[in-house]
């Protein structure tokens, strides 16, 4: 379903009216939001339109539906939402934000004899997936440092099929020069995917630094609430999205009808909540880099942060994202933990991204599976801690990290 159109809106009046209304059945007027259409399969006037709803529209051109497996009405408003928000030619929702990778490496393909180069500062299932579900089926991994000024020369090196990175790394928030990998992937035919989960629409369109595809873990900002858990592909290209679509059918990987209303619910007020996530975090950032008890910040927001002009180039001159993470001065196991116990509103969970400041520790989450010498080389110390600052008032937050360091 191709029907993605150019409006002339900014990011934050198509956040909150991306999708389309449509009229349902034979009720008189348009819904301001759209029901959440339950039903497993659907039923049309006579076969021949039957035959037509397989390719995806009806007679009349509108979306057509056939079985939830392949799609669902709500799940292609949010699709559409999310294109127009990413400026691609279409979305495929997922039921998370991993099914969404792994169907992007497909749909790039990722087959046997192809070869990718992969940042190696990925999420940690990221890797996971390829080195489990790649590699045994004849797929080469390369995983260097994307985050640094040669990696654009490293693609043309290598010349692999694909190129897949994250816009932010976790925890230590570097950045990926978009433009230079993608023109330097392009220079070798390379597909390119970006996660783009950081950053989100709001602060980034990768298309328009020339990716192929992005995808999110719709599970954090996008959703924003901590209730629904999803993903979602874009594509910048209708062969990619025919690809995206027709691997997700395979899959079985289609978000919900429910999750789908969930995350357009979120997506609505997603421009406000980045707003203030985003001057939470510089404001916090600032804070850290004062205290006694902290002994380094790392925040793309911060002029002490070594990619601060590349952040700028990036995503202007305002907003940098909600996280950040930091060293405690005392660089151990139990000055981190008697931290994080003695946090009052702050969350420590293993999420990000939602309303709540949530803090974690990712020596023993999302890097628990490396040892503490590959660790250190990534520069993940044991004193380092993750924050993804929420949107509560900034003097609570302030607050609370102040009396949890010097606890
Ligand atoms: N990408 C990034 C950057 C993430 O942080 C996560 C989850 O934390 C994922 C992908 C996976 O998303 P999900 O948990 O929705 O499958």
């Amino acid at each position: 379903m191709h029907d993605q159109q150019e409006t002339p809106w900014n990011i934050d009046t198509l956040l909150v009216h991306g999708g389309q209304r449509r009229k349902t059945g034979n009720a008189g007027g348009t819904p301001t939001i759209q029901p959440i259409y339950n039903s497993t399969t659907y039923h049309y006037e006579d076969v021949d339109n039957l035959d037509k709803a397989f390719e995806g529209t009806t007679a009349a051109g509108e979306p057509a539906f056939v079985y939830a497996r392949q799609s669902n009405p709500n799940a292609h408003t949010l699709e559409t939402a999310i294109a127009q928000a990413e400026k691609g030619v279409g979305a495929v929702a997922f039921g998370s934000g991993m099914a969404a990778i792994h169907t992007a490496l497909l749909a790039a393909g990722l087959v046997a004899g192809t070869k990718i180069v992969a940042s190696k500062d990925l999420y940690g299932p990221s890797i996971g997936l390829l080195q489990k579900v790649f590699v045994p089926t004849g797929v080469q991994i390369v995983l260097t440092d994307l985050c640094c000024i040669n990696a654009a020369d490293f693609i043309r090196q290598e010349q692999p099929d694909v190129v897949y990175v994250e816009t932010i790394s976790n925890p230590l928030v570097r950045v990926v020069d978009l433009d230079a990998i993608s023109s330097a992937a392009r220079a070798v035919g390379a597909t390119t995917i970006v996660d783009s989960t950081f950053t989100t629409p709001y602060l980034l369109r990768p298309i328009e630094h020339g990716f192929d595809i992005v995808v999110h873990s719709a599970t954090k900002y996008i959703s924003g609430h901590g209730d629904s858990t999803g993903g979602v592909a874009v594509s910048a290209k209708n062969a990619l999205l025919d690809q995206l679509r027709s691997y997700a059918i395979l899959l079985g990987a289609m978000l919900s009808p429910f999750d789908s209303h969930l995350m357009m619910r979120g997506l609505r007020t997603m421009a406000l909540r980045m707003e203030r996530h985003c001057s939470n975090a510089l404001q916090v950032a600032r804070f850290l880099e004062e205290h006694p008890a902290v002994h380094k910040v790392y925040y793309p927001g911060l002029v002490s942060h070594s990619q601060h002009a590349l952040a700028i180039s990036l995503l202007g001159q305002k907003d940098y994202g909600g996280l950040l993470a930091f060293e405690i001065k005392d660089q151990s196991r139990t000055a981190a933990y008697r931290f994080m116990n003695h946090l009052q509103l702050c969350l420590p969970v293993t999420t990000l991204g939602d309303v709540f400041s949530e803090v974690s520790y990712p020596a023993v989450s999302s890097h628990r599976t490396l040892t503490k010498a590959e660790r250190d080389k990534m520069g993940i110390t044991e004193g380092c801690i993750r924050l993804s600052v929420g949107i509560e008032h900034i003097d609570d937050i302030i607050h609370d990290l102040d009396q949890a360091l010097r606890a």
